[in-house]
Parts: C-alpha cells; structure tokens; sequence
C-alpha cells in the first residue's frame, strides 16, 4: 500500500495501491483496476 487514490464506491474510504495493481479499499475489500478508475473517475 502506498499513497491513497479516490475513494471507494461502497463505503468511502480512500483506496491504496494493490500490490498486482490497481488499487484497493482496505474497508470492504472492493478492487478496482486502474483503467477504470482512470476512465470513469470524476
Ligand atoms: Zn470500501
């Protein structure tokens, strides 16, 4: 985990780097690759 990026769709919280990429919700667990969050954030 590094630095935070965007927040979660579920529950908030902010999302991490994963460690197989992409990033990660360390709350509820929701993974999400990065061409979706690049694509769709905002
Ligand atoms: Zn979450």
């Amino acid at each position: 985990m590094k630095h935070p990026y965007g927040r979660c769709n579920n529950c908030g919280e902010r999302l991490y780097e994963h460690i197989e990429g992409g990033y990660q919700c360390p709350n509820c667990r929701t993974r999400y690759p990065p061409d979706e969050l690049e694509n769709g954030s905002r």
